[in-house]
């Protein structure tokens, strides 16, 4: 960290703005570039409330030299994080998509779309069973009935499934459940993340609709501080002043986070569109950007659907898509899993 002073700096501000870092269990060392001085600070910084800095009149700008998020950084670790479900491989140059519905409805329901799905090249089935709904009177999800009617799917296909968690205490409920979502409106829920932590359950971290890159990082480094390292992050649209898309896809967000972190990134055409007719074209552009994969929400009856029957694509929309992913892929240098 650097703390770089105005050259006009009142020394007494300056006298105490050392005393108060003498204070913290850091070291200082000064310096002088361009006729200003820098302070450079070393030790365990992560303690120190770098907004109170700013408030002493003599400092200029304040340079992080290192990520906070120290566990998620790719700068600290180098090498991109390889999760692995039975044969499954998520990361390290595999392309996973993750179908299903939005809400696990009955078993006729997830059974018929887990099947099609994968005859499509599907490699994670996905269902909600515990649902996060904006409104109280809305279709709360089938709850543990739902993760056993999921997991019904996942024995007659073979596919590895993921759900959503929306409070620890259902966490006995996802023992056969490969991957738990946290999903965007929980995004930091601290305490959540932090218990997770304590599993070692891959984990699907979505991004909150207004969160920055940095927070959603941050969210992530909760649940790797506690030792689970199988984290997968999931840009799933953000807030805007676009009101024609239930969210904004931040693509951006993708390449960025490729870079930032060593974690596996995702993206979510479905929740960051809200509407049927650009996810697959939206799907394509998160291969193109570089994720590792996509979650895409797939009914086999849209308009009678429980929840989100608007974003999701049908079996026929879904298969037409994946023969277009499997097409750009290999040309991005990534091999689809089937
Ligand atoms: C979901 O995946 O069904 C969901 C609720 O997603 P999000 O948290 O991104 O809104
Ligand atoms: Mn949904």
């Amino acid at each position: 960290m650097i703390i770089l002073l105005k050259s006009d700096a009142d020394q007494k501000t300056v006298t105490d703005l050392k005393e108060w870092l003498s204070r913290r269990d850091i070291s200082i060392e000064s310096a002088y570039a361009f006729g200003s001085e820098v302070i450079k600070l070393e030790g365990d910084l992560d303690k120190i409330d770098f907004s109170l800095i700013k408030r002493f009149d003599c400092v200029a700008s304040i340079t992080k030299t290192r990520d906070s998020y120290k566990f998620a950084s790719r700068h600290n670790y180098p090498d991109d994080t390889v999760i692995r479900i039975g044969d499954l491989t998520i990361g390290g140059g595999m392309f996973n998509v993750i179908a299903g519905p939005c809400s696990v409805e009955s078993s006729e329901q997830i059974k018929e779309i887990a099947e099609s799905v994968k005859a499509s090249g599907a490699s994670i089935l996905r269902g909600g069973a515990f649902k996060p709904r904006t409104s109280p009177y809305a279709f709360q999800g089938l709850k543990s009935r739902g993760i056993e009617k999921l997991i019904e799917a996942k024995k007659l296909t073979g596919m590895p499934i993921v759900s959503e968690i929306v409070d620890i205490s259902a966490l006995p409920f996802f023992d056969h459940v490969d991957i738990i979502q946290v999903g965007a409106r929980n995004m930091q829920n601290f305490e959540l993340l932090k218990e997770l932590g304590h599993t070692r359950k891959p984990i699907l971290l979505k991004r909150g609709p207004a969160n920055t890159i940095e927070e959603f990082l941050m969210s992530a480094e909760y649940i790797l501080a506690g030792g689970n390292t199988n984290v997968i992050l999931c840009e799933r649209g953000v807030r805007t002043f676009e009101n024609m898309t239930r969210n904004t896809l931040d693509i951006a967000s993708v390449p960025l986070l490729k870079k930032l972190t060593h974690l596996p990134v995702f993206a979510d055409p479905s929740h960051s569109s809200g509407r049927a007719d650009i996810v697959p074209n939206l799907a394509l552009a998160c291969c193109a950007a570089g994720a590792d994969g996509v979650m895409v929400e797939v009914h086999n009856d849209p308009v009678n659907a429980f929840s989100d029957g608007a974003q999701s694509i049908t079996p026929s929309a879904f298969r037409d898509m994946m023969i277009k992913v499997k097409e750009i892929c290999p040309i991005l240098g990534k091999t689809v899993q089937c």
